[in-house]
C-alpha cells in the first residue's frame, strides 16, 4: 500500500525531521508510528499523504510514485486516505452529521445515498445518537470520534491519524483505540503516528520506532 525508500525530509531553515527512512505498509496493516517527540512521526505520515514532500528518496503509495504526481492527481491520492489530523477541525456552524455530510458533499454523492452513509459512519463510532448535536456540546473523546466518522464516510483504503488521543483521558483514548481496532478488522490499513508508549505493541499491530528522524531496528 505505502512503500518508503531512502526518504529524508529536511524543512527550510536546515532541520532534519527524517534520514534515510525506508518502510513498507502492506494493504489492511495497522501500524503505530511511535518515538518521543520531535522524532518525526507527524512529517512521516503527512509524506503519506503528501501533505509535505520528501526533500530526498521516493515514496509509492498504491502504485503511484509521489514523486511524479501531477497537481491535479493529487484530491485522486487524498481520496485513499481518510485524515485525522489536529490541523482538520470540525465546524462548529453545523451538527455532527452536517460535519460528516460534507466530505460526501464534496464528491457529489447524492443526498439519500449521503445521509445513509453518515448515518452508518455515526453509528460505527457511536454517535448516531448526537447527529443533531453541535459538535461544542460533545465531550473531547466524542469530539474526536466525531473526526473519525468525518475521515472513513468516503470509506478510504487507509486511516492516518496524527496523536488522535492527544488530551483525552485514558478511558476516552481506550475507546478511540478500539474504533481504530475495529476499522482494521474490516480491512482498512490503519496508520496511527502516537507518542503515547501503552500503544506499542498491541496484539495484531506493528510499530515503526522512530529516534531522531531514524527508523530504530
Ligand atoms: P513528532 O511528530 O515526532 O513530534 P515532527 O515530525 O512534528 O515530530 O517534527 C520533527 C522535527 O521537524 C522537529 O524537530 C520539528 O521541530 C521539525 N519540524 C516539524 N515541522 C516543521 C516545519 N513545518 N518547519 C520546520 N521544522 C519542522
Ligand atoms: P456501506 O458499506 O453501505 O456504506 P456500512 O453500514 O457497511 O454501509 O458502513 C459503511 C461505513 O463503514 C462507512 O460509512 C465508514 O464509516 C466505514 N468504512 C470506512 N471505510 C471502510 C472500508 N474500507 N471498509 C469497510 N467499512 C469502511
Amino acid at each position: 500500500m505505502i512503500s518508503c525508500s531512502g526518504v529524508g525530509k529536511r524543512y527550510p531553515g536546515g532541520l532534519t525531521a527524517l534520514d534515510n527512512v525506508s518502510c513498507e505498509i502492506g494493504a489492511g496493516e495497522m501500524v503505530f508510528v511511535t518515538g518521543h517527540s520531535g522524532a518525526g512521526k507527524s512529517t512521516l505520515v503527512k509524506l503519506f499523504a503528501a501533505i509535505e514532500r520528501p526533500t530526498s528518496g521516493s515514496i509509492v503509495v498504491n502504485g503511484q510514485n509521489l514523486a511524479a504526481l501531477r497537481p491535479g492527481a493529487l484530491p485522486y491520492l487524498r481520496r485513499n486516505f481518510g485524515l485525522v489530523f489536529q490541523d482538520q477541525k470540525l465546524l462548529f456552524d453545523r451538527n455532527a452529521l452536517d460535519n460528516v455530510l460534507l466530505p460526501l458533499a464534496i464528491v457529489g454523492t447524492p443526498r439519500h445515498e449521503a445521509l445513509r452513509r453518515a448515518q452508518a459512519a455515526l453509528d460505527k463510532v457511536g454517535l448516531l445518537d448526537r447527529a443533531r448535536a453541535n459538535p461544542i456540546a460533545l465531550s473531547g473523546g466524542e469530539q474526536q470520534r466525531l473526526a473519525i466518522a468525518r475521515a472513513v464516510v468516503n470509506r478510504p483504503a487507509v486511516l492516518l491519524a496524527d496523536e488522535p488521543t492527544a488530551n483525552l483521558d485514558v478511558d476516552s483514548a481506550a475507546g478511540i483505540l478500539d474504533i481504530f481496532r475495529a476499522f482494521h478488522q474490516v480491512g482498512v490499513t490503519v496508520i496511527i503516528a502516537t507518542h503515547d508508549p501503552q500503544w506499542s505493541g498491541l496484539p495484531g499491530a506493528r510499530e515503526l520506532r522512530l529516534a531522531r528522524g531514524s527508523l530504530a531496528q
